[in-house]
């Protein structure tokens, strides 16, 4: 067992500045009107640091400066960006615990999923888009013996780029790798709950940039968000956040007629077959597993698995040993390498995720595990944690249809194949999906059957960069994580001379 000091005390890899300002053309500049807002720890419920309020004028300074800095890097070689990003890879994973520290403390999720899965993957991000932007190639095709076709790709220009709270950085490399490698200059608006991590990062990897090419305004949705997804000197928005907020930037950008990406929210079925319980064994183990990953990152997994779907025949047995594994489920110190589930991200949070707890129960859905706020004692009691709950009801209540975004599971059960691909597929969203059998037929069937843009097959919750992610029906537009995440940052141009 192994505990990393929480920032502020002695023996902390991780010191923050009293204060985050704005980063923008390089420089650190304070905020034209807003004033400053307070950011807290849900680790344990304390001020560590406090964040520029944003508002217009400072996404227009940032603006100014991602234009001034975007047509020189546009013009670099793919080469050099590529080895651009493979520096920011480098030097991400040279401070790799650090920058792990960071996002745990302000974000509430044990270190042992920041160093070995958020952190590793967003080196893996630039990694990864460094290689595509080279193996790019333009076209030349010749369209008559004088007439000669030559494609280009080119970047849109300046991007506005708008992330979530539940994995800063992470959704920080998804947005800005394929942005950068495109050849484009970027303003960011990290989330309100977790800028400094975001700081953090842009710290380490600043010095290897340009001036402009990465800015950040920090601050709330309505204040910072909307001047930058509606201004007309953006030539896209890239958003991930909640569906009822992709709908304001699809709104805002239609007026500029820009392009987005939005990747939204989530309720994502997991289905397991009846052969799941055929023998006791490593894949029966695993199904069990996979079921737990509702708790992943206390559940604010926009793909979280947060309504399982079992075979009547194996119902109540599978169910059983499935609640039993939840109980297991260590919750503690996020700080701990022990913990399996940490704080939720706010206080806001935690009462939105407690109100949908009351809402189950109201709605007569069972409680057969967790279901409160846990007090983890000590300097944790006002942290925000909730233990990891399984309601037990059918597909029609709220608990089954909404969004909770925390440790909440739904479960149903279902009788035959037909039956179980029309619950699944009964919800506004598409965006993850779970199935578990044995039966390579089955399993494939289902994950066509599913409207999802990612179904996991015997296994949940991995992110590969290369892996085409986003969201059918309400769940978004557009895809990330793939080298097609290129043309959605790049715009094609044709020539087509005479000779
Ligand atoms: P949110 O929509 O409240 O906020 C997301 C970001 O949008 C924040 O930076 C916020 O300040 C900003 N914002 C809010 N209102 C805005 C407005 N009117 N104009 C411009 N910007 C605005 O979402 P959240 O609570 O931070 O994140 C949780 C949601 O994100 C969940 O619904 C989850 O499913 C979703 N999510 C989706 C994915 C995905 O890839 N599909 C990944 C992670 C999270």
């Amino acid at each position: 067992m192994a505990k990393y000091a929480a920032p502020g005390r002695p023996g902390s890899m991780v010191s923050y500045r009293e204060r985050y300002d704005h980063f923008i053309g390089g420089e650190y500049v304070p905020p034209a009107e807003g004033g400053y807002f307070e950011n807290r720890t849900p680790v344990t419920g304390e001020v560590f640091t406090e964040v520029a309020r944003g508002t217009a004028p400072d996404v227009e300074r940032a603006l100014d400066a991602a234009h001034g800095a975007a047509r020189a890097w546009g013009r670099t070689s793919a080469a050099d960006r590529a080895s651009v990003l493979n520096d920011i890879a480098d030097r991400v994973e040279d401070n790799l615990e650090a920058l792990a520290v960071a996002e745990t403390w302000e974000n509430g999720k044990p270190i042992r999923e920041s160093l070995a899965a958020d952190l590793p993957l967003v080196v893996d991000h630039f990694r990864y888009f460094a290689g595509v932007i080279r193996a790019q190639e333009g076209g030349i095709s010749q369209i008559g013996h004088d007439l000669v076709a030559y494609h280009f790709q080119e970047p849109l220009g300046v991007v506005g780029q708008i992330i979530p709270w539940n994995f800063p950085l992470l959704m920080a490399a998804w947005k800005l790798a394929p942005a950068l490698a495109a050849g484009n200059a970027v303003v960011l608006k990290p989330a309100e709950q977790t800028p400094a991590s975001i700081h953090v990062l842009v710290n380490l990897i600043a010095e290897l940039l340009p001036p402009g090419v990465v800015n950040v305004v920090n601050g709330f949705g309505l204040e910072a968000g909307k001047p930058l997804a509606s201004s007309p000197r953006v030539a896209k928005v890239a958003f991930t956040g909640e569906t009822s907020t992709g709908r304001l930037i699809m709104r805002y950008a239609g007026e500029n007629i820009i392009p987005v990406t939005l990747e939204l929210g989530g309720k994502s079925p997991n289905i397991f077959f009846d052969d799941v319980a055929a023998r006791r064994d490593a894949f029966y183990d695993k199904a069990l597993e996979g079921f737990t990953m509702f708790a992943l990152n206390q559940g604010e997994v926009c793909t979280c698995p947060s309504r399982a779907l079992i075979q009547s025949s194996i119902y109540d047995r599978f169910l059983a040993d499935a609640t039993e594994r939840t109980r297991a489920i260590r919750q503690g110190d996020p700080l701990d390498t022990e913990t399996m589930i940490g704080a939720q991200v706010s206080v806001e949070q935690l009462e939105k995720i407690l109100g949908y707890i009351d809402v189950g129960k109201r709605e007569g859905a069972r409680l057969l595990a967790g279901g409160e706020r846990a007090d983890l004692g000590g300097e944790l009691s006002g942290g925000y944690y909730v233990t990891p709950t399984i309601f037990e009801g059918d597909n029609k209540m709220r608990v089954f249809r909404e969004e909770i975004f925390g440790p909440v599971v739904s479960v149903t059960r279902f009788d035959d194949f037909d039956d179980a691909i029309k619950i699944a597929n009964d919800t506004p969203y598409g965006l993850g999906a779970g199935v578990w059998s044995r039966d390579g037929g089955v399993a494939y069937r289902a994950g066509r059957e599913i409207q999802a843009g990612r179904v996991w097959v015997n296994n949940y919750h991995s992110y590969p960069a290369h892996a085409a992610f986003g969201g059918y029906k309400q769940s978004g537009i557009g895809r990330e994580n793939h080298r097609a995440m290129l043309d959605h940052y790049q715009q094609t141009k044709n020539l087509l001379v005479s000779y």
